[in-house]
């Protein structure tokens, strides 16, 4: 029997709220247009893959070049295109001189997901995933999560520490003790002038693009945090993924994902399917702002995920 993919970003939904987790990975639909927070942040990753593959700059600021061509005539974009141009050449100024010694970049892992109590592998799920980055840093095994946030506040920072994310990631290295990087890059939250009453002429790209630097040159503008995981933390991970393969289950059998009410307001803005739960699942709903997307398609060809818009 093929058994069934399961991922972190999976298991972290279906926590959220189950009925998040039907929508995404039961009936596999996602909102018509992207999130732009998304879509910049894949957009990132895939900036920093390439700067870690061969160390070129040009290849980095050609690839936002080319994702943001509409940048021209579409305010949104250009916006997209300051922010992604500037954060990079911050970045790859500040860390030429990286200690990293580079292991895999993007790396995938498809791992049984085993029942604690007896070793054996479950027979419905397995766990997979990508990992963005894993290092070498003075003779020991890290895994690097690169994460783009608006705000890196102690709350985020906090947060990180009891990450699931960081827990599965760490698992890929077997038995060995590994650590979790999360490598912290900070959107900047200021704007390019427009032409007003007090203001002639627009802010040049040469001008915002140097206001940019200055304040991707403040300290908190990119941060690491380091975990390190040893066989107790697997165990307990092991043990919480079972469980959540059970209830998982349990939610198959009786086709009853339970909304978490709590959740539809959790990152500050309305949950992705809010208009979806708020209309009590109208088919019109469905039909008219969501569309079909094969479950876990960041780990297939299939996701194209820095679209613009
Ligand atoms: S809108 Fe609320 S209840 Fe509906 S899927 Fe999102 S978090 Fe769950």
């Amino acid at each position: 029997m093929n058994k069934q993919i399961s991922t972190y970003t999976m298991w972290s939904t279906f926590l959220h709220c189950e009925r998040r987790a039907y929508w995404r990975y039961i009936r596999e639909m996602v909102p018509v247009r992207l999130d732009d927070a998304l879509t910049f942040g894949s957009l990132i990753h895939e900036c920093l893959a390439s700067w870690y593959k061969d160390g070129s700059s040009e290849s980095v600021l050609a690839l936002i070049d080319d994702n943001y061509t509409e940048r021209h005539y579409d305010a949104t974009a250009r916006k997209h295109w300051h922010y992604a141009r500037a954060m990079m050449l911050a970045y790859m100024n500040r860390y030429v001189l990286d200690n990293w010694g580079v292991v895999a970049i993007e790396h995938e892992f498809d791992q049984p997901l085993k029942n604690p109590a007896t070793g054996w592998g479950s027979h419905t799920f397995r766990l997979c995933g990508k990992i963005d980055l894993a290092v070498m840093v003075n003779d020991r095994a890290y895994v690097v999560e690169h994460k783009t946030a608006a705000t890196i506040d102690a709350a985020y920072i906090e947060g990180l520490n009891l990450s699931l994310q960081a827990d599965i990631y760490s698992n890929v290295a077997g038995d060995s003790p590994v650590g979790v990087i999360y490598n912290l890059l900070k959107k900047p939250a200021i704007r390019q002038f427009e032409a007003n009453q007090r203001r002639k002429e627009p802010e040049t790209d040469e001008a915002f693009q140097a206001r940019l630097a200055e304040k991707l040159s403040e300290p908190d503008a990119f941060q690491r945090f380091t975990f390190l995981y040893d066989m107790n933390d697997r165990r307990r991970l092991q043990a919480e993924l079972w469980e959540l393969t059970n209830r998982w289950r349990r939610c198959t059998r009786s086709g009853m994902w339970l909304q978490d009410r709590q959740a539809c307001f959790r990152f500050n803005k309305p949950c992705s399917y809010f208009k979806l739960c708020s209309s009590r699942d109208s088919e019109d709903v469905l039909n008219e702002f969501y569309e079909h997307k094969a479950a876990h398609s960041e780990l297939t060809q299939e996701d194209t995920p820095h679209a613009t818009t």
